[in-house]
């Protein structure tokens, strides 16, 4: 047993699974051994997280220090924005990524879920001078005129980032970090990871097209709206991880403990 685990255990005082999050701590545990495998994952740093309470105030997210490979359901922690304590926690993430988190949870009903990632491709286009993905295939168009853009990077952790970014996101649910990576929020985790797993998979397209040299064939509007909505329409994100689940369940299931 990992010490992530002896600490949650300790003060749970009850067996994971009688948790009453223990099902969206199961969902949230199995994305990111997903992103690790994906080789989506910045080792130990980045932070998914999942709002427990409808004012964004009480969140499941993952520890500090913890390889994304190895998270259980056990060692999500659940910080409560009005209680101090939390950051004394040896476990507690650090102070940039809950105010991040807190701030987007509380100010965006339909950020339940968000994910911090810097996957490769998607980075890449935020090292961009234009961040702007043109619609030239059908992953690239289900995120037509459906990304925000921060350009105010300004460091590492410094500044008035939370309220920068809270404020930036609109009602989209990817936020494009500028020089930095890519953030994702949705009402529900499989939401939140199908819609990050898609925008990398879109940027690597995208990318990979821009690298040719050869001239992009960019859409027209009406296509790339009709083709977004036709996405929208068509959610199967609890499928997708359902099938993550399950393979995981198959590898003998330790995300669930
Ligand atoms: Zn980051």
């Amino acid at each position: 047993m990992g010490k992530y685990n002896e600490i949650e255990k300790k003060k749970m005082a009850y067996p994971i699974e009688e948790d009453p999050y223990y099902v969206d701590r199961c969902d949230l545990a199995a994305t990111f051994r997903w992103f690790a495998r994906l080789d989506m994952h910045e080792g130990i740093a980045n932070h998914f997280s999942y709002a427990v309470s409808t004012d964004g105030s009480k969140f499941l997210m993952n520890p500090n220090a913890l390889h994304f490979s190895r998270v259980r359901a056990s060692d999500l922690i659940l910080i409560d924005a009005n209680d101090p304590s939390t950051m004394n926690r040896p476990d507690a993430p650090d102070p940039t990524a809950w105010a991040i988190h807190g701030s987007i949870h509380r100010n965006h009903e339909n950020a339940r879920c968000l994910m911090h990632l810097h996957p490769h491709y998607a980075t890449a286009l935020a090292s961009l001078k234009d961040n702007t993905m043109y619609p030239v295939d059908q992953n690239t168009m289900r995120f037509f005129n459906r990304v925000s853009v921060d350009g105010g990077f300004d460091g590492m952790g410094v500044g008035d980032e939370a309220e920068r970014l809270a404020t930036t996101l609109g009602d989209n649910r990817v936020l494009m970090m500028g020089n930095h990576g890519v953030l994702t929020l949705a009402r529900t985790i499989a939401q939140a990871f199908d819609e990050m797993y898609y925008f990398e998979r879109s940027a690597r397209n995208y990318i990979t097209a821009l690298q040719t040299g050869k001239p992009l064939s960019i859409v027209n509007d009406e296509v790339a709206e009709k083709t977004a909505q036709q996405w929208e329409a068509f959610d199967n994100s609890a499928l997708h991880l359902q099938q993550v689940r399950e393979i995981l369940d198959s590898e003998g299931a330790d995300y669930k403990n």
